[in-house]
């Protein structure tokens, strides 16, 4: 038989897709999974923190007990239990919020995408804080937004600037506790001014709280959402407190707009994953969390510890960076000269690994900043890969 005669296809993308580009981090973290670089780039939660034993208990008790039920379609907003949980651990003495307002998604991820899906047409002005978290920055990009960067400084967001900025902005995107990339946490005496600010200019916030859980002392800063619920969407992630290989997480928005997010998302994959929302219940139900956000707590606070101590060490005069209280990353600012990209490359041919900053911001990067990750790497690797870094920047300044 005589071969057809089979054209390739040259491929024409839309021109949606076209605006798509490939996280930075993922291209790095290509190069820093080679098992001889300490890598302090990727945002990886710590798998020495993972409940794999109850994870695999629960799966099977679900599976035992209600497998039929577990591995059937499910309704789009998810798991009436799980979200009634959800909805009874975000409810304060003045806020009460209800399961009707929440839907779980597969990752807060997509709760961004579905956000924009259902908001953000072309051009449409979306605020972003100064920088934001890559991801969100990429999710939002598929719609082709105007992004306007607004102000901040160590006590996050400057109110004053979304005042001066903000006017007809769509969406405010906003990361108050213990910011991606920065570690950055948004005061307390601001989060109200804040919130008075976008609510008087008819401005919904969004809410992106994955880490707000991971304080290194004390409790959770008040909410956004606990706020203004009417003004608020608020992502929740189990991603950093469980385990992020789960893909779940969850929106909590006003009803109006929580019906159009459920549209949206029946289109994109009609529904989170059953299975896995029923095991997450099972292993959280009976207050599981509290041990385990305990646990991770005073894992990452030890953690950043021993990187701030190193870094005072190592780095020379000239350098400043962030002194989280809570989450997984340290902000690096060096000399206006240093280009931390290039810096990157010297530092990779030495064995160690950062994320360089300039991706994370929306509009005119800042060259000479780094993010540093503190939670995979164990104290003695911290150390090393710290004095590194620091000869490198020595050597540049
Ligand atoms: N928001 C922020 C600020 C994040 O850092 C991340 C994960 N790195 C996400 C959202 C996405 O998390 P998830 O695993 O829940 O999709």
């Amino acid at each position: 038989m005589s071969k057809p005669n089979l054209n390739p296809i040259s491929w024409k993308f839309s021109q949606r897709a076209e605006q798509l580009q490939s996280s930075a981090i993922r291209e790095i973290l290509k190069v820093t999974m080679r098992p001889e670089v300490i890598s302090f780039a990727g945002g990886l939660p710590s798998p020495e923190t993972f409940p794999v034993d109850r994870m695999r208990a629960a799966f099977d008790k679900v599976m035992a007990e209600n497998g039929k039920a577990a591995l059937q379609y499910g309704p789009t907003d998810g798991y009436g239990p799980l979200r009634q949980f959800i909805a009874d651990s975000l409810s304060t003495a003045d806020c009460t919020i209800v399961p009707e307002q929440i839907m779980m998604t597969s990752g807060s991820q997509q709760g961004l995408d579905l956000i924009a899906k259902v908001l953000v047409d072309e051009g449409a002005k979306i605020l972003v804080e100064t920088p934001s978290y890559l991801g969100a920055l990429q999710a939002f990009s598929v719609y082709q937004p105007n992004f306007v960067s607004v102000e901040m400084d160590d006590n996050g967001v400057v109110p004053a600037s979304v005042a001066e900025k903000g006017e007809g902005a769509k969406l405010f995107y906003a990361l108050p506790n213990f910011q991606n990339p920065t570690g950055r946490t948004l005061s307390v005496e601001r989060r109200m001014e804040l919130v008075e600010t976008c609510a008087r200019m008819g401005i919904p916030l969004i809410e992106d709280n994955p880490y707000g859980d991971l304080c290194y002392s004390g409790e959770p800063l008040p909410k956004l959402l606990n706020m203004n619920p009417e003004g608020v969407i608020y992502l929740g992630s189990f991603s950093k407190i469980l385990t992020p290989g789960i893909r779940l997480g969850y929106i909590v928005a006003p009803l109006p707009l929580i019906r159009k997010l459920e549209q949206a998302k029946q289109a994109t994959d009609l529904h989170t994953a059953t299975l896995t929302q029923m095991a997450v219940y099972e292993v959280i139900k009976d207050g599981f969390l509290q041990e385990q956000i305990a646990n991770i707590r005073r894992f990452y606070s030890a953690q950043c510890d021993v990187m701030l101590e190193a870094m005072g060490k190592n780095f020379p005069e000239g350098v400043t960076w962030t002194r989280p209280l809570g989450g997984m990353f340290i902000w690096v600012t060096l000399p206006k000269h240093i280009n931390s990209k290039e810096l990157l490359d010297e530092a990779i041919a030495n064995n160690v690994a950062f994320v360089p900053g300039g991706p994370f911001y929306a509009n005119e990067a800042e060259t000479n900043t780094f993010r540093l990750s503190f939670v995979t790497v164990p104290p003695a690797k911290i150390n090393e890969g710290i004095e590194k870094i620091g000869k490198l920047i020595k050597a540049r300044m």
